[in-house]
């Protein structure tokens, strides 16, 4: 199955980039519960195909990700696989990565840190560049849908510990951001973003 490594921090506020081959899985921690996640997907050799949110609804028919689900690229081809989830299972599709025209709108002062520059920064320390921000997959990002169409924007449902599996379907270049939201409840009601922790699991031999 699979073996094992060390774990690793994603800085509260910052993100960070990892190749992840086809066949082994990243192991995502929630360390304290509260910690919306973005993650990124792109294939390794062709950073232009990525992990598409729309096509991955189109595929499964679902708005939460469930346990088994496939997320595929904008080509349509399978890239990551939720295989473990403790968690209560609510993870966001829908709405797009934090960045500076956000913060501006919630009347931050400049440079307040973003998903959207975490993701080309976590890029930038693996010599790579892209000039569009895909929608991300928000992680632990707790985003209820209601009745009417409107979603409202809750803490997150997961505990500390709490863990996602996600399996390479392909090659893939992963980017994950700690998002940095502190104005809204979505990283908690103490609007504290914390570090979250990864391991590399490889596909045994
Ligand atoms: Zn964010």
């Amino acid at each position: 199955m699979v073996t094992n490594a060390a774990m690793e921090t994603v800085p509260a506020r910052h993100g960070k980039a990892l190749h992840v081959a086809a066949g082994s899985a990243v192991r995502l921690v929630n360390t304290q519960g509260n910690q919306v996640v973005d993650t990124w997907a792109f294939q390794r050799d062709d950073l232009s195909e990525y992990m598409s949110m729309a096509h991955s609804r189109s595929v499964s028919s679902r708005i939460y990700p469930a346990l088994g689900d496939i997320f595929v690229s904008i080509r349509r081809r399978p890239m990551l696989r939720l295989v473990e989830d403790s968690s209560p299972g609510r993870h966001d599709t829908l709405l797009c990565a934090c960045n500076a025209a956000i913060y501006e709108e919630h009347g931050c002062a400049p440079g307040h840190r973003s998903c959207q520059n975490n993701l080309h920064e976590a890029l930038a320390a693996l010599g790579l560049a892209i000039s569009w921000t895909p929608a991300p997959l928000n992680l632990f990002m707790n985003i209820p849908v209601q009745p009417d169409g409107s979603i409202l924007r809750e803490p997150p449902l997961s505990r500390p510990g709490d863990h996602v599996l996600l399996r390479a379907e392909m090659d893939l270049v992963v980017v994950f951001s700690a998002c940095p939201q502190d104005i809204t409840p979505i990283n908690g009601t103490s609007r504290t973003p914390q570090d979250v922790h990864y391991s590399i699991l490889a596909a045994d031999a």
